[in-house]
């Protein structure tokens, strides 16, 4: 049989046999675009189902295989419009069974009475007899098929688990074979399996010791390539020696200008800091610390000593807003200390850009605060000595990176309200330093959280309007901009039309979202500020560091819909000054799991359990954002529990890295190829 056009794993989807136009948009959806995707769409776990069973077998709630006759007529009851229950009995020698499905119309057809069929599906002893609801049926002859360890992919609407199974096994019965970038000694070497092998047991396991043979390979390769993509983008100049050490400076003019004391895990992180500049080592430090722990004073600081030092300092921020905000706060301070602070995004005319590069090279503008706009190429300083990243989980390593060479040698913080595990944190940013704000600014009570569900609409409503009567301001967030039909999510645009027309019709309501422009955003934001605006309806746009102290309630429709994370990061928007702050997050959604993540939220305001919590459940690709960071999104691997592959596949890489630097060996040229195939224009160091 002739599946494929040609044999190309690159050929799109659509022309494998049994997907066509149709199939190819929602397996799309699934990241599947081409064969090669589709031999990538691994399990996420796998049935046991090795044994066939006898009726009589049967144990409570086990999942179980077997074969039996329709030994009664198919009974149809019609509940409601969209109910219909179809019951039947099977029987084999040893038992008779009862079989329940939900709206399957097409069963009338395909079950006939006297035929035997296999099933699987999970026993229920409870009532006596067995009953097994919503059994898969198959025919008799793909018992070998069936029979075995069956793998569970991850679905979408339109596409079953058994569409995926045949499509997978279509692929792999027609012997299609990869080429193996690792050779033979290689494999010796670290105890690999070799790919082909590995590819077919991963969906088609022979034994529960080959998933993990063959896990075990996959992992290993992903975690291989970026390890050396990692290496050849990382920051050459970690663990420099610097010419010159930081003299010592004096903070306290800085910090008299603050109205507040700085806490003591504040003033522990200055000191940490302090001692890096004043070290003969280059800096590169992770300040870690939970929202509203004050990092960007910190940040001020560490400008400041650079700036008394004679050097410039730079610090981005992911979004405009941000950017302005830090700017706001910020320069006020530095200009009473003769220090000149400027900005930089998208929304600066060419002309004013043109006035901060010229004041930049001549040495004038001491500290540009800003976004992306700061990495390109035309900002040029004058002896540019720290580089600060705000919320870093926002940026790839390769802008944080672009902004440091833009000086000789740079002092580098990152700083973030995302705990991560110190061992990941190696991985992901070099050789670097963790500073901890575990402590938060005095007189802040935490933010009260409820869940709550469409029937509480009203309440929730009035709570609302009593506080912007008390002359608080409301924040809500929803998670997408345009409606969806397909979701019924709240979109900004709908919700912003009900409440401004009707729901809140006498109060002043706004929307803000990531694709208006830079300039209508600050003037919404500057309103807001100014307490002009009593709602703002926005998409996570206002996610990170926004900071308005006189905004009291957080709104989040369809809360689950967010990482626990993303829930905390814009819990964090609202507690911020002296008022009891509130979270309310809106959530229809009845499944036990979404419940159970929410209420994780009702319980602890600590950014580090929740980031735990939130870990075990999703696990770290959501969680990290390694996604928005330009890093990749592993298909198998997952940089936490794989921790002894991590380990295995770092040394095999830092290894490889020092005996062919670029790669030029002909041993290594398809671990090359493989590595531009997948990192493409990210990687700098290795030559083409
Ligand atoms: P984050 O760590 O989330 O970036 P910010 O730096 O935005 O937090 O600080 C949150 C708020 O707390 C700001 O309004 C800031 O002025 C204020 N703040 C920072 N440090 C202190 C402190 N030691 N005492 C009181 N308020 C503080
Ligand atoms: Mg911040």
């Amino acid at each position: 049989m002739v599946i494929y056009l040609s044999l190309d794993l690159e050929q799109n989807i659509q022309y494998v046999k049994g997907v066509g136009p149709a199939k190819a948009l929602l397996l799309n959806k699934l990241g599947i675009y081409t064969l090669k995707d589709l031999m990538e769409y691994y399990p996420r776990v796998y049935e046991d189902r090795t044994k066939l069973k006898s009726i009589s077998e049967f144990l409570n709630g086990e999942q179980v295989l077997f074969t039996a006759v329709v030994s009664a007529p198919i009974h149809v009851q019609r509940i409601r419009k969209n109910l219909s229950i179809y019951t039947t009995l099977v029987s084999d020698d040893t038992g008779v069974c009862k079989m329940t499905w939900y709206n399957q119309t097409y069963l009338k057809t395909k079950l006939i009475e006297g035929e035997k069929y296999l099933f699987y599906g999970k026993a229920d002893l409870k009532h006596g007899r067995p009953n097994i609801e919503s059994a898969q049926i198959y025919n008799l002859e793909d018992l070998p098929k069936i029979q075995g360890i069956y793998p569970i992919y991850p679905l979408t609407a339109g596409i079953t688990q058994n569409y995926l199974f045949k499509l997978e096994n279509l692929v792999y019965d027609s012997n299609i074979l990869i080429e193996d970038i690792f050779s033979n000694e290689f494999r010796k070497k670290y105890e690999l399996a070799e790919i082909n092998y590995a590819m077919r047991n991963v969906h088609f396991p022979s034994s529960f010791n080959a998933i993990n043979v063959a896990r075990n390979r996959i992992i290993f390769e992903e975690l291989f390539l970026f390890q050396i993509a990692l290496m050849s983008i990382k920051n050459s100049g970690i663990g420099v020696k610097k010419t010159t050490v930081f003299k010592d400076v004096d903070v306290t003019p800085f910090l008299k200008l603050l109205p507040f004391e700085l806490t003591n895990a504040q003033k522990n992180v200055v000191e940490e800091i302090k001692h890096d500049l004043s070290s003969d080592k280059v800096m590169n430090r992770l300040v870690q610390g939970d929202v509203g722990s004050g990092k960007t004073m910190v940040a001020a600081l560490a400008m400041y000593m650079a700036v008394k030092n004679g050097y410039q300092a730079s610090m981005m921020a992911p979004t405009t807003i941000l950017a302005n905000q830090h700017f706001d706060e910020l320069s006020k301070y530095f200009e009473k200390l003769g220090i000149n602070t400027a900005i930089i995004t998208s929304s600066t005319t060419k002309k004013t850009k043109k006035e901060i590069v010229d004041k930049l090279k001549n040495n004038e503008i001491n500290i540009l605060i800003g976004t992306h706009s700061l990495i390109e190429d035309d900002i040029e300083f004058n002896n540019l000595g720290l580089v600060i990243t705000d919320e870093q989980h926002r940026f790839g390593v390769k802008q944080r990176m672009k902004l440091s060479s833009k000086g000789q040698t740079v002092e580098t913080l990152v700083m973030t309200a995302t705990p991560i595990p110190r061992t990941l944190a190696i991985i992901l940013y070099g050789d670097l330093d963790i500073s901890i704000i575990d402590e938060m600014p005095p007189g802040r009570s935490p933010v009260i959280t409820a869940v709550r569900d469409e029937s509480s609409e009203d309440k929730i409503n009035n709570f609302l309007k009593s506080q912007i009567n008390e002359g608080r301001q409301i924040y809500i967030v929803c998670p997408l901009v345009e409606e969806n039909e397909e979701l019924d999510l709240n979109s900004v645009q709908t919700l912003f039309e009900k409440y401004k027309n009707d729901t809140f019709k006498e109060y002043s309501v706004e929307f803000l979202h990531g694709k208006m422009k830079n300039k209508e955003k600050d003037e919404i934001m500057q309103r807001f500020k100014e307490n002009k605006i009593n709602i703002l309806i926005s998409t996570t746009v206002i996610e990170v560091g926004i900071s308005i102290p006189n905004a009291t309630v957080m709104v989040i429709e369809n809360a689950d819909r967010f990482g626990l994370a993303a829930l905390h990061q814009l819990r964090g928007r609202v507690g911020r000054g002296k008022y009891q702050s509130y979270c309310i997050l809106k959530s229809s959604n009845r499944s036990v799991n979404a419940r159970e993540r929410l209420k994780i939220m009702e319980k602890s305001n600590s950014g580090f359990d929740i980031a735990q919590k939130d870990l075990e459940l999703r696990g770290p690709g959501d969680f990290f954002g390694i996604r928005q960071s330009g890093m990749p999104e592993f298909k198998l691997a997952n940089l936490l529990t794989d921790a002894t592959i991590l380990k295995k596949s770092q040394e095999a890489a830092k290894e490889l890295v020092t005996k062919d630097k670029n790669l030029e060996l002909e041993e290594n040229k398809k671990i090359k190829e493989a590595l531009f195939k997948k990192f493409g224009e990210q990687l700098t160091n290795i030559a083409t």
